[in-house]
């Protein structure tokens, strides 16, 4: 654990970090006690109320940039752990690393050029609106994607001048072990950035704490409601990334082939293990059993294997544990009369947690398989026949994270995209986030929003400061 600005053994237990690919161990980690999460929010909250870092925007965007600049160095380094880590194909975790970087450069620059907003009112008064930071922020990830989702939190919370707690998923925590040692290369203050390892009971005790001011937590959706009833006790500023169950909708006028493509890289893009999956396909019945037909046959051949080899476009799922769970959908799917029409076959390989990608179709809207977040490689293919039902199938859940649009009919397309309750909406595409564009959930996929402007303001306190010049009295009461 990294605390106040030093390297400490945790005394909470010690935990195996394993590779999925093969269920040995790459490493051991040591985890925090309660007194040792304690001190670490100490240390951030002494960092904030002691030091000028909330104040001095330029020692925050020289830190920042310089952990970018040394992260850049260590690209390949970092990628080849998280794929050791987390069983995602090598060439997926260099795409992880490369937003990174380009995530915390692009806070840097927002912060520097932020201005403090003045204005003459109608009364003569001038107001100035000016952002500050919250405080000590806790910040929570899962092991999805460990250092993209990270960063996506540190870059902004730092940028804007809080000081922060960060715990990754006990899964997963071999990356961000790494960005912490970066961290205090690139001169992050003693306090700034603490890292704290273990799993859901140092997050609880994370929460908790009455001295942190924020959270910022993804992860699965029932974490997230207990999260939200906690921080409600002490009005604590919260922002929480949940799960989803996206669809994309395939129009008939869409190419067949591009949308086989988009389907798979929505669905199967690091085994399903993506907030955003497209995991309810939604297809023109003029196309539908042709569709079926050729995603079947491009599953055939997809490459399941090692993930550190260049050529694996799909790696094992995260442990044991998940894959008992993908496992358990597929019986249930089969249970409420669903067909497994394709996969979903365990594949015994090297001991890793291995499954094929699999495909339901005769599915009711009200099965489980469609409304619960499977969150690996199993999708469910439903067909229609008229724009307004396909909307209505797709908004048919209480999730509403993303979804995608393929026609090539762009007006319709913008005309879908309008009626569909989604934080993020691909037309012609899906899955790639921008960093200057918001992103967040809808329904129960969460509260605020993170990248972009908005990624920021999640960590600021907005402050209206507005000046009488004439230090004069209104007279509003009769003075006697
Ligand atoms: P999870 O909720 O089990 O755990 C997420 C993190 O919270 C882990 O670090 C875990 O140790 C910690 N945690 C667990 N219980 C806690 C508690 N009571 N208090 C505080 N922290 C606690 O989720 P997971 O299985 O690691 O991740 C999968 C989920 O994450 C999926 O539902 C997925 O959709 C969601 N997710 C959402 C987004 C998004 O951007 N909306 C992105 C990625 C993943």
């Amino acid at each position: 654990m990294y605390q106040c600005g030093n390297w400490v053994k945790g005394e909470g237990g010690v935990r195996e970090i394993l590779d999925p690919s093969s269920a040995t161990i790459i490493t051991k980690v040591t985890e925090a006690t309660a007194t040792q999460v304690n001190f670490a929010i100490n240390a951030a909250r002494v960092a904030f109320d002691s030091t000028d870092w909330h104040r001095n925007t330029a020692l925050r965007v020289k830190v920042l940039r310089s952990l970018a600049n040394l992260v850049e160095k260590s690209a390949e380094e970092i990628a080849r752990i998280e794929t050791k880590n987390t069983g995602k194909p090598i060439r997926e975790s260099r795409l992880d690393i490369s937003d990174s970087i380009a995530c915390l450069r692009y806070y840097a620059d927002l912060v520097e050029c932020k201005e403090v907003w003045e204005k003459e009112m109608g009364d003569g008064t001038i107001s100035r609106v000016k952002d500050e930071a919250i405080g000590v922020c806790a910040l929570i990830v899962p092991w999805n994607f460990p250092l993209l989702l990270g960063i996506w939190k540190l870059a902004p919370a730092l940028a804007a001048g809080n000081t922060v707690v960060f715990k990754p998923s006990e899964l997963t925590p071999l990356s961000f072990i790494k960005l912490a040692i970066l961290a205090e290369k690139a001169g992050i203050p003693k306090g700034v950035f603490n890292l704290v390892l273990g799993d859901g009971k140092v997050g609880q005790a994370l929460v908790e704490h009455p001295a942190v001011d924020k959270v910022s937590f993804t992860g699965g959706s029932k974490t997230g409601q207990w999260i939200y009833e906690q921080c409600a006790k002490h009005i604590k500023r919260v922002s929480l990334e949940l799960g989803g169950k996206s669809p994309l909708l395939i129009f008939d006028d869409a190419n067949l082939e591009n949308a086989v493509d988009w389907a798979m890289f929505g669905a199967f893009f690091n085994q399903g293990q993506v907030c955003v999956a497209s995991s309810r396909i939604l297809v023109h019945e003029s196309m539908h059993e042709e569709f079926l037909k050729r995603l079947s046959n491009r599953l055939s051949a997809l490459i399941v294997g090692d993930p550190l080899d260049e050529h694996t476009e799909m790696g094992p799922l995260i442990s044991q544990g998940h894959l008992q769970k993908i496992q358990d959908y597929l019986a249930i799917g089969i249970s409420e009369g669903a067909n497994l029409y394709f996969g979903g076959e365990q594949i015994l390989e090297n001991h890793g947690f291995y499954i094929t990608p699999a495909i339901f179709t005769n599915v009711k809207q009200d099965m489980r398989i469609v409304q619960e977040e499977i969150f690996g490689p199993v999708i469910t293919v439903q067909s229609f026949s008229e724009e307004v039902e396909a909307i209505q199938l797709a908004n048919g859940t209480v999730f509403g994270l993303a979804a995608g649009v393929l026609s090539q009919d762009l007006e319709r397309a913008k005309r879908v995209a309008d009626q569909l309750k989604a934080g993020t909406v691909w037309i012609n595409g899906y899955h790639t986030p921008h960093i200057e564009a918001p992103w967040g959930g809808f329904k129960q996929s969460g509260i605020g929003r993170e990248l972009g402007p908005d990624g920021l303001s999640a960590f600021i306190e907005r402050k209206h400061i507005n000046i009488n010049q004439k230090l004069g009295s209104n007279h509003w009461y009769k003075r006697i």
